[in-house]
Formats: structure tokens, sequence, C-alpha cells
């Protein structure tokens, strides 16, 4: 039995009073990464060695009466589209097998100030597109709740490396639901902050007015330690927040007396699965028990949501994807020098995959000129719908309560056709398109062929209430035990 403690705050704790050294928690998770990622596949890339150094150094500041920090020895992995100079960023992408980050992302510096330990990168769906990894172009991911499903995506690998416990909580991206959707399937809590709570500067770009970085962890209370480290505005991202920095342990410790939760009758579908709608009413009963005012209310424009983000977001995409073009940046393909347009169409052929490619088509179709006002500005209306219906939903409920996705996870390859792909973000995409916040939590698990898989609720919040949501998550968490539960896989190990 390892005495390494499971969760970030207690690592720290436990670092900064000199309990246990950062090296030793180091090698501890290094250990299991040795033991366990060949088969789930969750990183792209180990650092051992720079890990190594960084947890000796923090051991160091410590001897000599230091504090390195809230994060103090604290392993961290990073989803493989945010950049830490010096290494990879693949994006998992071929154009961008070779490319080296040339500088740190504010939360890769952010982390590293606060005392993290940094141990790699995560697999992720190319250039974050995708609910599956399965569109990773350098290999799969697999849950570790039952190897022959999915993780979820984009960000799998840091959902997957998170659940299977070979790291206490890590970076994703969330843009239509890439931190909460793996979090659901691999049961963990997956954060995504209001838009504009943390820096940008540093991922590489989907579609910028929707994408944010955000932790996976193992509960709310870790969440909101990482989050603490993460948000603030930065001169470097422009559509950064100058807001109050969000309020840690006292805030999300506040009793919930009286927090009106309402749930959207539009997220209680016939159409997800049974378990899914019983997890969000048994939660119901954990919050109305916990003194919470809970209620049935409407989110009328709930089924616009995945029609509108897949107009923004492949508009977006298409526009920041075009500099990798095999000059500027990415591979060539080799002979490829004829002319400028041989150049471009055979190096983005070769180096992006289906997916990207689709996205791209369609973004370059919806922004052209005959047909911008017929889709583009077509959809920023019904994002305008979107943002006001929440807005006013907000001022009658602190908390939407409802599924964080319609179904548990699937096995590989049960998704080939996009559209029914594009469907899981149904609950998940409107928060990105209005900038808002939510978390996924655990909320038990169900049985699929025999598997047993986790099932997810979401909680939401308005712009910049993440210490209502994270609050509400944590006294969950005090008063059920879902987000203890392990998957088989490495509970034997
Ligand atoms: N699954 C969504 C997509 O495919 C969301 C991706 C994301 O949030 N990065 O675009």
């Amino acid at each position: 039995m390892s005495t390494i403690p499971e969760t970030a705050r207690e690592i720290a704790a436990a670092v900064r009073s000199g309990g246990v050294s950062a090296v030793d928690v180091a090698e501890h998770y290094l250990g299991r990464i040795a033991a366990l990622d060949a088969h789930l596949g969750c990183f792209q890339d180990v650092r051992a060695e720079t890990a190594r150094s960084m947890a000796a150094r923090i051991d160091a500041l410590i001897a000599r009466g230091e504090d390195p920090g809230p994060l103090a020895g604290v392993p961290v992995a990073l989803k493989d589209n945010i950049m830490v100079a010096g290494a990879p960023a693949t994006c998992g992408s071929r154009i961008l097998e070779n490319f080296i980050s040339p500088y740190d992302a504010t939360v890769t510096r952010r982390l590293t100030a606060a005392g993290a330990v940094l141990l790699g990168r995560t697999r992720c769906d190319e250039f974050a597109m995708g609910s599956s990894t399965e569109h990773c172009a350098f290999g799969v991911v697999r849950n570790p709740w039952d190897p022959e499903y999915v993780p979820g995506g984009s960000s799998g690998g840091s959902a997957a490396a998170v659940a299977a416990g070979l790291v206490p909580c890590a970076l994703g991206s969330d843009t239509g639901g890439s931190i909460r959707q793996p979090a659901a399937f691999c049961g963990v809590t997956g954060l995504k902050p209001t838009g504009g709570r943390v820096s940008r500067w540093g991922l590489v770009s989907f579609a910028p007015s929707m994408d944010q970085i955000g932790p996976f962890t193992r509960d709310a209370a870790d969440a909101a330690l990482l989050l603490q480290v993460l948000a603030g505005e930065d001169p470097h991202d422009d559509t950064s927040a100058a807001s109050e920095a969000p309020g840690g342990m006292d805030a999300i410790e506040r009793p919930l007396d009286g927090l009106r939760i309402g749930i959207p009758q539009e997220h209680l579908s016939d159409n997800n699965d049974a378990a899914i709608n019983a997890a969000v009413q048994n939660a119901a009963d954990v919050y109305r028990s916990l003194g919470c005012d809970v209620s049935t209310v409407h989110l009328e424009t709930t089924d616009l949501g995945v029609a509108c983000y897949c107009v923004l977001g492949p508009a977006e995409a298409s526009s920041n994807l075009a500099r990798f073009d095999g000059i500027r940046y990415g591979r060539r393909a080799a002979g490829a020098d004829a002319d400028l347009e041989q150049t471009y169409s055979a190096s983005r052929s070769e180096g992006l995959g289906m997916e990207v490619r689709r996205r791209i088509m369609l973004g370059t179709y919806v922004l052209s000129a005959g047909y911008y006002d017929a889709y583009y500005t077509r959809a920023l209306k019904v994002r305008r719908l979107i943002h006001d219906e929440y807005a006013r939903l907000f001022t009658q409920v602190d908390v939407i309560l409802g599924p964080t996705v319609p179904s548990p996870p699937f096995r590989f390859g049960a998704h080939s056709d996009p559209l029914s792909m594009y469907l899981c973000d149904k609950y998940t995409v409107t928060a990105n398109i209005a900038g808002t916040c939510g978390v996924a939590i655990p909320a038990g698990t169900t049985n699929v062929d025999g598997s047993s898989l986790p099932v997810s609720i979401q909680l939401q919040g308005p712009v910049l209430g993440e210490d209502t949501v994270l609050r509400a998550a944590h006294h969950f968490q005090i008063a059920t035990a879902h987000h203890t539960a392990q998957p088989p896989l490495t509970a034997a190990t």
C-alpha cells in the first residue's frame, strides 16, 4: 500500500510539511505510468527526467525553508495542445509531429510557479476535434473502466490518466465539452471555467471564442485549488478577464442552504439513457436534503446548441488552422515544392486527418461570400438567443443541474457517423456558446453489457460562477461517495 496521498491538496500539504518528498511523489506516479500506460495509452510523451529534476528542486526549496507554493510537488499532466517550452506539442496531428514549443503557455508558467511537477503531455483528438480521442493520429486511449470503451474526448488522455491514478490532476481544453464529456466517461471531476477566466496564451487555438483550459481532478476541492492557480488576467490574452480571483476552499465550504437549483426539463429527454436521468433525479434528492431549493426550469434553446456550434466551431477553426501550411508551421509534404498551391494542398492533405479536414471545409463553406449570412451570421444570432436565455435563467436560479452527456461511454467505432458523435455534446456546447461555466462530477455507475461504466451529472453556473458550481459539487461529494469509485482495471494493481 502506497503512502502517497491521492488528491492534489493532500500531496501539496504532505510535501510542504516534509511528510513526503516531491521526488517520492513523482517516482510513485512515474511508476504507475510505466506499469499501466503501455496498455491505456494516455500519454503522448512522458518527461521523466525533467519531472525528477523539477521535484528535486521543490525538495531543495523546502530544505532551505522556502515555500514552493500551493501545488508543491503535485504532478500534473498537460493536454498535448498546451505549450511547454522545449517540449513537443503535436495536438494529436501529423502536421505538428516535429513541432517544438518555443515558449511556455501561461497555464504552464502558473503551474510551475505554484510548485507543480509536469509529468508529460496527454493524447487528444487531432486539434481537439472529437468526442472519443479516436481522432488522435498517434494512438488509441483506452477507458480505464473497460478498455473496449472510449475515454471520451477530446481531452481523453488527461481524463483517463486521472481516472487510472497515473497522475492526481491534469489539464484539458473545452471548446464544446472536451473537459466535461471525457470527465463523465472516465468517472472524474472536470471543470470548464468561464470564457476568459483562464488565459489561452499557449493553447493551440481551435475556436477561440469558445476555447477554455480547465482541470481534471479526483474531486471538486482539487478543482477549486487548481482554478485558483490557473485563473487570472493575462496581458498576452486580451480575452482574459480582469475579475475577482476564485475563492478556493473557503468559498466552496460555505453551506448550501437556500441555493436555488434548476433542472431544465429539456435536459431530461427520453432519448437520454435511463441511468443518466435517474442520476440527475437522485442528485436532486441529495440537494433537497442539503437544504437547496430544487425546481424544474426551461432551457428552450437546448436543441439549437449543436447546430450553432457546428457552424461557429468550424468557421473559427478553418481560419485558425490556415497557419498550418507546410511553410510557417508543420511538416511539408516531400517533393511539394512545385508552386505555392501544391505546397499547401499536398502538405495539408498529408498532415491533417479526416475530421480536421471536414471541419476546415465546413468552416470555409459557411464563411464564403454567398453563404456567410445564411450560416455564420445566423449562427451568431442563435448564439445571442442561447446567451440571453442562460442570462435570464441565472436571475432565477444559482445553478443548473442536468446530465453531462446523454449516454454512458461507447465502444470504439460506435459513432462512425460524425453527426451522431457531435450529438454527444448536446448538454455541454451551450455553456461554451454562452461563455458560462460548468463542472462534470461522477454520479454513480451503470451496467452496460456486463461492464460497470461511469455516469455523470453537470452543474452549470453563470459567468464567473465557478465558486458556486464547485461549492455545489463539493457538498455533493461530501454527501455521497461516487467520486471515490475506482475503475476495476487499476484497483487490482
Ligand atoms: N466534441 C466537440 C468537438 O468535436 C468538442 C471538442 C472540444 O471541446 N474541444 O468539437
